[in-house]
């Protein structure tokens, strides 16, 4: 076989096409058409009822929590919502799969259209179409590598409502899927249908990758990549994929379409199965499911119901002032975005807050591997020391220092009352302030003299004795000003 050197002049020749399939596990209390629970890491086989076994006779009965995370999702994407939603049987034959087939919507996703923005390679805001969203039921897991001798079957997961998010082949590169991913995966998370996480599976993904001559109008032959586990992996896995497929087909080759998973240790994609063979899943309508009319009053309900987006929070951040750094750190989650949420509606210091968000709080949480949930200081006493220092009445210093840390003892203490029991209040009484001005130009009448003839860097000798004078209580700003004034006299 070629090796997968490309020379970045070659690369430059071709197209990387890709596209991404997501299966989000939803994060309803019970499976998509039974009353079982969905409880992740419960004993196998200890959350299915005769209808997750597939018992002869048994029912499916619609989940409308799924229903609705669908429309939340699609809402967010901006894509169309179906109204007529009918259901269709994927049948296949598998150990973990104990029906037979697969709940899924063959004709009729719920949603069509809608986009995520990404960046393309030249920083400029680029949109992936989604084609599709679909609801349909996970399987069973299967596992492979516990019994030496068995396949082990869970079918606590059987079941368990998914949401399968389609995109158009429109990624150019792995950055882009990861950005994709990324921005999926914080989505879910803001519109809190599903945890997202991929290590336990509620976020798994396949990759289609294949190459093309720039400029070229017709697509070359798809690999599909899968079980992946993570969003780093993801992007190494079509690296290395695009490399291999363009010296294959500069060798003389052809991609032959395959099914790969990728090798995290070697770096390397690994095939799976070789010929990828054109399944036929007879599908036909679910016979036990009526169709969900979804009614434009529900859509509405729902839309008024919608948490903030990260990416309408970015936005407002930026427009705020913050940088683009700040602005993405703070909406990486929506918990921490909420937090600085609620400090902001009491202060105007925006910098500010974001300073206290990524510095002080932030290192709390470090330190602790905590979650801002079980950070005990409110947001608006964060606000009061904001203010505290702005009036000039504390340093920035003290705010982050001694009033930080009495408050993470004592949440419920008053923030101006910290400051005065331990002296943290700066002098900033003009009259006060004033007599130690004077106190230390009167010190050194000869420095105020040659002050006065030129030599303008004594200024931080007086500064210096303002501040050992007030015990290091006088506020700079007003004390340098009132040196100042004092020596133009
Ligand atoms: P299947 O049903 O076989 O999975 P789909 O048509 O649903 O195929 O496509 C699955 C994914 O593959 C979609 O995200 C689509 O954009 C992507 N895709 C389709 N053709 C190509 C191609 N030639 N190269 C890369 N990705 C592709
Ligand atoms: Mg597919």
């Amino acid at each position: 076989m070629a090796n997968n050197d490309v020379s970045a002049d070659l690369r430059g020749q071709y197209e990387p096409v890709i596209g991404i399939e997501i299966h989000v596990q939803l994060n309803t209390a019970s499976k998509a058409y039974s009353s079982d629970p969905t409880e992740y890491g419960a004993a196998p086989n200890t959350q299915t009822s005769p209808i997750s076994l597939g018992h002869p006779g048994t029912l499916p009965m619609f989940n409308e929590t799924q229903l609705h995370s669908a429309i939340k999702l699609g809402l967010a994407v901006g894509a169309d919502i179906r109204e007529v939603n009918e259901f269709a049987r994927k049948n296949y034959f598998y150990a973990d799969l104990p029906k037979g087939y697969q709940i899924t919507q063959d004709k009729t996703p719920i949603c069509n259209g809608g986009f995520i923005e990404v960046k393309d390679a030249d920083g400029n805001p680029k949109r992936i179409n989604l084609t599709r969203i679909h609801m349909e039921e996970d399987s069973g897991k299967s596992s492979h590598d516990i019994d030496p001798f068995n396949t082990l079957i869970d079918l606590n997961r059987a079941g368990v409502p998914l949401l399968e998010i389609v995109t158009e082949p429109e990624f150019r590169s792995g950055e882009e899927a990861y950005q994709y991913l990324t921005e999926m995966q914080r989505l879910v998370r803001y519109l809190d249908i599903s945890d997202g996480n991929m290590e336990e599976g509620s976020l798994r993904c396949d990759v289609n990758i294949s190459v093309r001559k720039k400029g070229a109008q017709k697509f070359g032959t798809r690999v599909e990549v899968k079980n992946l586990n993570s969003f780093r992996n993801v992007q190494k896995s079509i690296d290395y994929e695009v490399n291999r497929h363009i010296a294959l087909i500069e060798s003389g080759g052809a991609v032959t379409q395959q099914t790969f998973t990728f090798d995290a240790s070697r770096g390397k994609t690994q095939l799976l199965r070789d010929k990828e063979e054109a399944h036929d899943y007879r599908y036909f309508n679910e016979p036990d499911l009526q169709p969900v009319i979804v009614k434009e009053e529900l859509i509405e309900e729902l839309r008024s119901k919608m948490p903030p987006l990260p990416k309408e929070l970015f936005a407002k951040y930026r427009k705020q002032g913050l940088n683009e750094y700040d602005a993405s750190l703070l909406t990486d989650s929506k918990e921490i975005a909420l937090f600085y949420e609620s400090i902001i509606e009491h202060t105007k210091n925006y910098k500010a807050a974001a300073n206290w968000m990524m510095g002080s709080i932030k290192s709390w949480l470090n330190e602790r591997a905590a979650h801002i949930s079980e950070f005990p200081i409110p947001a608006a006493k964060i606000a009061k020391l904001i203010d505290l220092v702005d009036a000039g009445k504390v340093s920035n210093t003290a705010a982050n220092g001694d009033l930080f840390k009495s408050l993470l003892e004592d949440p419920e203490a008053s923030p101006e009352q910290i400051a005065t029991d331990k002296n943290l209040i700066q002098e900033s009484d003009t009259k006060e302030l004033q007599t130690w001005v004077d106190a230390a130009l009167a010190k050194y009448p000869e420095k105020v003299e040659e002050y006065k003839a030129g030599k303008k860097g004594l200024t931080g000798l007086f500064m210096g004795e303002v501040m050992k004078l007030s015990r290091g209580k006088a506020d700079p700003k007003l004390a340098s000003k009132l040196v100042q004034q004092s020596l133009e006299k």
